[in-house]
């Protein structure tokens, strides 16, 4: 990996914290590995509870000098993280796909979009508006200001191993906060190049670490249990999401959770077919399939059910599976091995139930965890991804007759993460959107993400929101003075 890089310092097997690159005390490793070809890429440092908790002190002495400089001040540096990232956008890339195997372009992509809200939140930090409120007795003078939360613990998933990091570490930055943040285990190189930037940027010492570790639980104890962390800010799967609010609770601790999804995208017999069919593939194969807002449902009319599911499975069998640095790639390899059985599962469970496996279906030939895009017709509420997100490469279509039975089928779930439909009429449009129980809906289009609006899920999807001008406010308290005069 190292001779693809046009700066190899980015690639550090060293964890960062409390401003310097540390191995285990233990001296404890773990492997990262290319899930495309196997290969092992690097062995990183192995961290525990004692060194998060060091990383969590030193955050905390940081954070107050942080939180006492100007918000143009902040901003500046936080600027300059942003040009640096997108300076090395190309071997920050090359990096993400070597440990997660999206395909390049794609990844470039995300290095792109994780440094905006950099960016974003760069420009946000100059807007953290107070407020004065008339007072309820003549002599008092009612206000309010806000002020950072301190030490932000943060868990990331290895899907978005950049962007995933941004969301969360940009706004507590940008608001005064300090940050420790535990990477996936799958990714944490990604993570480690962000920090080398994060130093030559001028971040201060201490006020951001990177903390990789195997043993995720423990991390998550030590953020859960040490009294000078007072927020935690996580993404990942809703039955971990459960285990850290019930763990955060004893703290009391303010949490931000951006957690599974099952989202419904659906089209009525008015939609334009074509656009619904690019929408679907886009919002479907996206990262292969591994993405917390890619469909996972596809609900057809009747009407157009038979011509959308000929048109989807034909522009979707032209698609190519390969390594993420072959040009051509349109679907890299899963993650692990665990994730290709549970496609191997959902799929088995359609096909015992009467689904129609109309393309695809099983392994890659070219093996590990290559697999094949997979389409199923004829899928039914009993079937298995009705209520659970497949996160891999397997479209599933159900038919449906009337606007209501479908709005029924796609709350029909303890998820409300992001739902999408394609139609034209405009009654039905705003009839839908209004029905629809979750946080995000694309309309006419399969992609929703940016960092200008606020991403989060409602149901058992999470609680918070990143990006947007809301983003900045999970990371902040009100205070409200009363004086009297
Ligand atoms: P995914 O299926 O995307 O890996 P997880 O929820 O298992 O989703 O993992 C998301 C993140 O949470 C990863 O960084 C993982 O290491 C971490 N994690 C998993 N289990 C725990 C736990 N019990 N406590 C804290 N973090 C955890």
């Amino acid at each position: 990996l190292k001779s693809k890089l046009s700066d190899p310092s980015l690639l550090t097997d060293k964890a960062y914290v409390a401003g310097e690159w540390v191995a285990a005390d233990d001296g404890g490793t773990f492997e990262v590995r290319n899930p495309a070809t196997g290969d092992v890429l690097a062995h990183v440092a192995d961290l525990g509870r004692a060194e998060t908790a060091r990383a969590i002190d030193a955050a905390e002495k940081a954070g107050k000098e942080w939180a006492a400089r100007t918000a143009k001040d902040r901003a500046k540096v936080l600027r300059k993280w942003f040009d640096l990232m997108m300076e090395a956008q190309d071997d920050l890339g090359a990096i993400l796909t070597a440990e997660m195997g999206k395909p390049l372009a794609e990844a470039k992509g995300e290095i792109a979009y994780g440094a905006s809200f950099i960016e974003w939140f760069a420009e946000e930090a100059k807007r953290v508006y107070g407020e004065t409120i008339p007072g309820h007795q003549p002599n008092l003078r009612l206000s309010v200001i806000k002020q950072p939360v301190g030490v932000v613990g943060s868990i990331t998933p290895w899907n978005f191993p950049n962007a995933m990091i941004t969301r969360k570490c940009a706004p507590a930055l940008a608001a005064g906060c300090s940050f420790v943040g535990k990477p996936a285990g799958e990714t944490p190189l990604s993570a480690l190049a962000i920090a080398v930037l994060a130093e030559r940027a001028g971040l201060p010492a201490g006020l951001f670490s990177i903390v990789p570790s195997s043993s995720s639980s423990d991390i998550g104890k030590e953020f859960c249990e040490n009294h000078k962390v007072r927020k935690l800010t996580f993404t990942g799967s809703t039955p971990v999401g459960r285990i850290l609010l019930a763990q955060a609770a004893d703290q009391v601790m303010k949490c931000s959770m951006e957690l599974g999804g099952n989202a419904p995208f659906i089209v009525f017999d008015d939609a334009d077919l074509d656009a619904a069919v690019d929408g679907a593939i886009a919002c479907k194969f996206r990262n292969n399939g591994q993405t917390c807002v890619c469909a996972n449902r596809i609900y057809v009319q009747s009407g157009i059910y038979d011509a959308f599911a000929e048109r989807f499975a034909q522009k979707v069998s032209q698609m190519k599976v390969g390594d993420g640095f072959d040009a051509e790639t349109d679907f890299g390899p899963l993650i692990t091995e665990k994730a290709v059985e549970k496609v191997e599962e959902h799929i088995a469970d359609a096909r015992s139930k009467g689904g129609d496996v109309v393309l695809g279906g099983d392994r890659h030939e070219k093996g590990g965890t290559f697999f094949q895009p997979t389409i199923i017709t004829g899928a039914t509420q009993d079937m298995v991804f009705a209520q659970e997100e497949t996160f891999g490469p397997m479209a599933p279509l159900f038919k449906f007759d009337t606007e209501e039975e479908v709005l029924g089928y796609a709350n029909d779930t303890i998820f409300g993460l992001a739902a999408y439909f394609y139609a034209r009429d405009v009654g039905r449009i705003t009839r839908v959107n209004e029905g629809l129980e979750y946080g995000i809906v694309g309309v006419n289009t399969g992609i929703i993400s940016t960092e200008a609006a606020p991403f989060g899920g409602v149901k058992q999807s999470g609680l918070g929101r990143e990006g947007s001008r809301h983003g900045i406010e999970d990371f902040l308290e009100l205070k409200y003075t009363c004086l009297a005069i």
